[in-house]
């Protein structure tokens, strides 16, 4: 049951909460927040809004425009699991304070106009999607320590044994490079912190599949959730990631979501299940088709391929995704589909139940603002459904093995942020019907990744010129 209003303000009764805190979300996809005294939030405040000002805000308004409402979603309060003081969480959308009119750059609204879009097609009614946000989780006070050693790295075995926890004496139990997936304790030496995480997700009301230590030996981690609706999922995701990194912090740690954090091991994807559903069944399963796939459920996967590139600039956001989307770490550089295949951008996981018959995408990672990118998955999926777009042949051998005439034929991902923005800037239509995202928003944000992250990066002397230069 979803809560009201009345329910929100019950709960602070309750719990004697004393703030209010209210979140929403940037184009660039992080958390902000302001935070009110708990007797000042009334239910008022839920048909009213609150006002604020956007014009600081990443890829919000200019400072001529820049008076926005929010207005909180009951549905999504919890108390917050890391304030001392007690206080109430809520996510809020963005409007316009005159019109009233949904701000079409709050990344939530366009979350919220692709599940309608979706259901105005027919196609289905609900869809499902599962997200894999995989972590590293780093000593604290050795965090910059850390980062630079992965830059200077020759290998990763030196990466490996100089980053990480702080193990003395126990490093005979020190994980073996490229071997943290996944030995028991004592080797594991973060089992308990994912559990201290996962409990509190679970109090916090996001159900969790399961956790464990992922490939990559200096304190990398996973806790998949369970799947959920797309503004749902969306807003679990953010939770997660706040609850990750606080939960890291309280205990001395610092968790980063960043997808290359070290030279040379494994990077942190998010590996995007989806499946969508209409009248109770999922439309993507058949027990006859390719993988138990039904026909929509190919159809949707010749609209992710088609659309890949230009989907990437929404999934793997960053330029260091980049480094990330390379051979040799289970990630993903070929643009193909298959039933088992983890080397193809495209794998259907294995499963005999018909409920759990799922396409999952593993080019994405964490760096994705998933409003945008669960969003752009739909409306190219709902793309490939409507023109019956047929993805090339599914590749059942591990790609990264293929002989060169072989792989010549394969569409590689991209190979910088910068090739992904070009790819969405030639490439967007499919996201303009029914007007779920806009040019202005796509616009905008191709601008922000260009000038800030792109442009930025570029600019600066990065450590390893020094190492090739300085001795020049
Ligand atoms: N870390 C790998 C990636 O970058 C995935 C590893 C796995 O979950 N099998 O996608
Ligand atoms: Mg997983
Ligand atoms: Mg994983
Ligand atoms: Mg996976």
């Amino acid at each position: 049951m979803a809560k009201t209003a009345k329910d929100v303000l019950n709960l602070i009764k309750e719990k004697e909460l004393k703030f209010v805190d209210v979140k929403f979300v940037d184009v660039p996809g992080t958390w902000q927040h302001f935070t009110l005294p708990a007797h000042r939030f009334t239910e008022d405040n839920f048909t009213e809004g609150m006002p604020f000002d956007g014009s600081s805000v990443r890829g919000f308004q200019t400072i001529d425009e820049s008076d926005m409402l929010l207005v909180p979603d009951a549905d999504s309060a919890i108390i917050d699991p890391f304030t001392e003081i007690p206080t109430l969480s809520i996510i809020a959308d963005v409007e316009d304070p005159i019109t009233r009119e949904k701000y079409p750059r709050d990344p939530r609204n366009i979350a919220k106009n692709a599940e309608a879009y979706l259901t105005s097609t027919g196609i289905a009614d609900t869809v499902y999607l599962g997200p894999e946000a995989e972590f590293y989780v780093f000593n604290d006070i050795r965090y910059g320590q850390t980062a630079n050693t992965g830059f200077y790295a020759i290998d990763s075995d030196e990466a490996a044994w100089n980053t990480g926890r702080d193990e003395k004496p126990n490093l005979g139990y020190k994980m073996r490079t490229k071997e943290g997936y996944f030995p028991v304790p004592p080797s594991d030496t973060l089992s308990d912190l994912r559990g201290e995480m996962v409990m509190t997700l679970l109090e916090a009301g996001v159900e969790v599949d399961v956790h464990h230590h992922e490939v990559g030996n200096a304190g990398q981690g996973e806790i998949g959730l369970k799947y959920n609706t797309l503004v749902k999922m969306a807003d679990h995701l953010l939770l997660h990631k706040y609850i990750v990194k606080n939960v890291a912090a309280q205990n001395g740690y610092t968790a980063t979501f960043m997808p290359k954090p070290i030279f040379q091991d494994n990077g942190s994807g998010m590996h995007t299940s989806v499946s969508m559903w209409k009248n109770g069944s999922n439309v993507f399963y058949d027990e006859k088709g390719y993988g138990g796939l039904s026909e929509t459920a190919i159809y949707y996967i010749g609209g992710i391929l088609k659309h890949a590139k230009a989907l990437l600039a929404f999934g793997a956001a960053s330029t260091n995704s980049y480094r990330r989307l390379v051979p040799g770490y289970e990630a993903p550089i070929n643009l193909v589909y298959s039933a088992r295949n983890r080397s193809a951008a495209i794998r259907i996981p294995v499963t005999q139940n018909p409920k759990a018959k799922r396409v999952e995408f593993r080019a994405p990672d964490p760096t994705a603002n998933p409003y945008l990118l669960f969003s752009a998955l739909v409306m190219a999926g709902i793309d490939g459904i409507q023109n019956k777009i047929m993805p090339p042949a599914p590749v059942d051998k591990d790609i990264y093995e293929l002989a060169p005439e072989e792989k010549a034929g394969i569409a590689q991902t991209p190979g910088s942020l910068a090739e992904s923005l070009d790819a969405l800037e030639a490439d967007h239509d499919f996201l303009l019907k029914g007007d779920v995202f806009t040019k202005s928003l796509i616009e905008t944000y191709i601008d922000y990744k260009r000038v800030r992250e792109v442009e930025g990066v570029a600019l600066r002397p990065h450590p390893y010129e020094f190492y090739l230069y300085y001795d020049c």
